[in-house]
């Protein structure tokens, strides 16, 4: 286990956060220093046809050690940490046995993670928990899944009798600013599907998520000396308060569960000249979705007309761009990886939590790219704050599931899932 956590801690030390306002790749240039590690590493544990392109994406091979042919399975991972929290200097604390109770994460700031907040802490009673000291994040996501994908990878290396095909493993930058499969080069992968691990708590195994957008909306006003301001100022952040007030209420993310849909709010700046509201919105219905999209643009038509004549312009200027889309529809015609994952996770005793994600993963987009790639458990909790966390025991439990999965890949007969819609379709009629 000391190995384990020797590997997670050798990964999380390094600042690896990327940057949205960048038009690089990787995004901010540390992703590469932790990118070069893991070269090495992969090498070293005997990993062939080890590769990093010029924007920082990394695949390597574990070839298979069986005669017959089976399905080419690959892992993927990233390497950043989300912007939303400061992963520099993280001192990840390691709390062995632990005892149900508050964890001080840190005492000068009186910072606690305690289970009558964080509910789910009580189910590792007895583990081993890796903590942040309460300044940083950790970034268990996704450096648990490079651990698990790597450690996985080593085990099968060193232990010859588990039989396998081969294996490919991917590892990008930039996942948490929405470009992590941008530039991955899936013929270049050449599996026919894979995972991600990528997923939050022990035995998460996802395959459908939000269709996601992000929108900026620009207000422009006119300034104007406020005692003489009467029929000629136009201040947008007011209009701004306007837009905003115009979304419904209750369909935003603390107030929606499951495969609801929201928008949320995620930056407001602004002046009497000019204001600035970004929002995001997300829906599992590719229909709803839509009508989201139809919403936003809605408003700003109404407002736009409403003001035509005094500011003689549009006011509000709206941009909406496509993030990434659900997933289930590229994955439901191939559904047996689902349940060759399920399965691996049965045998191990791993109880599966099937469910939506609300959110994305770069799987999402890799599915549309051609590789099929549901989401596995990486263990941690908490992702993106202060507060993340993740138990030893459930990073060990992905990396049992990985080689579960290859040694299942190595030992199905496929031929009868060879086209599951088919499947379907018969059992209908
Ligand atoms: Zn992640």
């Amino acid at each position: 286990m000391q190995h384990l956590i020797d590997r997670f801690i050798s990964y999380v030390i390094i600042d690896t956060e990327s940057d949205s306002n960048s038009n690089t790749t990787p995004s901010t240039k540390k992703q590469l220093v932790l990118a070069n590690l893991l070269v090495k590493e992969l090498k070293a544990i005997g990993m062939a046809e080890v590769t990093k392109d010029k924007n920082g994406y990394i695949m390597a091979t574990l070839p298979s050690n069986i005669e017959h042919v089976v399905p080419t399975i690959g892992f993927v991972s990233h390497y950043d940490t989300s912007p939303d929290f400061t992963g520099a200097n993280v001192k990840p604390q390691v709390i062995a046995n632990y005892d149900g109770g508050d964890i001080l994460l840190n005492a000068e700031h009186n910072i606690i993670l305690s289970p009558n907040y964080f509910k789910d802490l009580l189910q590792y009673k007895g583990q081993t928990l890796i903590t942040t000291d309460g300044t940083t994040l950790l970034g268990a996501d996704d450096k648990a899944g490079l651990t698990e994908i790597v450690s996985a990878m080593e085990y099968l290396i060193k232990n010859p009798d588990i039989k396998h095909g081969k294996i490919r493993v991917g590892f990008t930058p930039d996942e948490e600013i929405g470009r992590g499969a941008d530039l991955f080069d899936v013929e270049k992968f050449g599996a026919d599907w894979g995972y991600t691990m990528d997923g939050s708590q022990i035995g998460e195994l996802e395959y459908e998520n939000f269709n996601a957008a992000g929108a900026k909306i620009t207000f422009k006003g006119k300034s104007v000396h406020p005692g003489y301001a009467k029929g000629k100022m136009i201040n947008s952040m007011l209009i701004a308060n306007d837009f905003i007030n115009k979304l419904p209420k209750k369909e935003i993310p603390q107030e929606t569960k499951n495969y609801e849909g929201f928008f949320h709010v995620n930056h407001l700046s602004g002046s009497i000249e000019e204001t600035i509201l970004e929002l995001i919105i997300r829906d599992h219905n590719a229909k709803k979705f839509k009508k989201r999209k139809d919403l936003i643009h809605d408003i700003t038509k109404k407002i736009n007309k409403k003001f035509a004549k005094q500011f003689g312009e549009d006011i509000v200027i709206t941009e909406i761009k496509d993030q990434y889309y659900n997933m289930k529809e590229k994955v439901e015609p191939v559904l047996f990886i689902v349940d060759l994952a399920e399965k691996a996770m049965i045998d191990l005793g791993i109880k599966p939590i099937i469910k939506p994600i609300r959110g994305g993963t770069d799987g999402s987009r890799l599915s549309y790219m051609g590789l099929p790639c549901p989401n596995i458990f990486a263990g941690g909790h908490n992702f993106h704050g202060k507060y993340e966390y993740v138990p030893v025991e459930s990073m060990q439990k992905a990396i049992d599931v990985i080689i579960k999965i290859a040694e299942l890949t190595a030992t199905t007969d496929f031929s009868a899932n060879e086209n599951t819609k088919d499947k379907k379709s018969k059992k209908k009629k």
